[in-house]
Order: structure tokens, then C-alpha cells, then sequence
């Protein structure tokens, strides 16, 4: 099943930016058997411990992250880019492979000690997931593993979360 999701993954060369080679994972999405056994994947690796909340990061990682939060019947947490969240926030700004963001989070998105999954689609330099999970971690939530769909293992985006479990089926 997996080889068949790495074969709809589309390479769009210089996109956003001219030398990035962008991974669209849209043709996934729109195959609906397809998008159906990724969630199921990942729904399996947790239904025996299913985390107290699911954090995907935008935006889409809330596609994949919703999903299966709602497959495991847990909360869902976004974690955005900044001024898009109404109440109050806590955020994090971090460099990525083209430029540079800040991440927000609601301050009452989780309580202290909760275990929370994080989601996002791919892994590049690490820069965005490292910056998620500080988020999480600096409301006293705990950071139980950190799952992509894609990674783009070139990059080394692991070394910037040596602390914490990383998964992804699909790597580069
Ligand atoms: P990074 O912080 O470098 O790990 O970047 C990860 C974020 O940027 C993820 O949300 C990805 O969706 C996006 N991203 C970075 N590089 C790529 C790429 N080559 N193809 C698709 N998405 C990318």
C-alpha cells in the first residue's frame, strides 16, 4: 500500500522556491481508497495507545491529523501560523528550508501531562515539527511521537529531533 502512496506523490521541481523540489501529496488526497488506508495505517500504529489529543501542524498536517483524530476518536489540536488563532496564544518562530515561520498555539489547547501525537505531512529540516513540539512541550503536554507521511531523509530533519520518537513510512 505504501509503495502505491509514493507512486501518487507528484514531484514539482522548483516550487515554492527555484532548487526546492516540492513532494505534492494532493493526488493522495484525491484518491479516496488511497487516503482512506493511510489514515487506517497510522490508526493502527496507535489504536493500543491512542495519544489523549492529536496536534497537527497547518496546514496539512491538519488534513492527515484530523483524520485520525477522528478515526481514534481523539481531540484535534492545530497548531498554526501565526495570527490565524483567536484566543490567547504561545508561539515559536524557527527557521525552515525556504525562509523562516512562527507557529502558534492556543494556551488552553491541552492540560499538563496530556500525551499528544503530532502530525504533519513531511519532514524536511526539522525546523517546524522541533518548533510544534516545543509548543506542546512548554504547555506541559507530552510529546508521545511525532509521525509524517514523508521524509526527506537528505536533509537530516531527525538530528533536530533527537529527543523525540519519529516516524515516517515514506522516506527519501
Ligand atoms: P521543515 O521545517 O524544513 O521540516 O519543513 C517542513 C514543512 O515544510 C512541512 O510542513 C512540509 O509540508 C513543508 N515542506 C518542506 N519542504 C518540502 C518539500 N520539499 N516538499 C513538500 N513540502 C515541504
Amino acid at each position: 500500500m505504501m509503495d502505491q502512496v509514493r507512486d501518487a506523490i507528484r514531484d514539482i521541481p522548483d516550487f515554492p522556491k527555484p532548487g526546492i523540489l516540492f513532494k505534492d501529496i494532493t493526488p493522495v488526497l484525491s484518491d479516496p481508497a488511497l487516503f482512506r488506508s493511510v489514515i487506517s495505517f497510522f490508526a493502527s500504529r496507535h489504536q493500543d495507545a491512542p495519544p489523549d489529543r492529536i496536534a497537527g501542524i497547518e496546514s496539512r498536517g491538519f488534513i492527515f491529523g484530523a483524520a485520525l483524530a477522528d478515526r481514534l476518536g481523539v481531540g484535534f489540536i492545530p497548531i498554526r501560523k501565526k495570527g490565524k488563532l483567536p484566543a490567547e496564544t504561545l508561539d515559536a518562530t524557527y527557521d525552515l528550508e525556504y525562509g523562516t515561520a512562527t507557529l502558534e498555539i492556543h494556551k488552553d489547547a491541552l492540560r499538563p501531562g496530556e500525551r499528544v501525537l503530532l502530525i504533519d505531512d513531511l519532514l524536511a529540516t526539522g525546523g517546524t515539527a522541533k518548533a510544534a513540539a516545543g509548543l506542546i512541550e512548554a504547555l506541559g503536554g507530552v510529546v508521545m511521537e511525532i509521525d509524517f507521511l514523508v521524509e526527506l531523509s537528505f536533509l537530516n530533519g531527525c538530528n533536530q529531533l533527537a529527543n523525540q520518537t519519529v516516524f515516517a513510512p515514506i522516506i527519501y
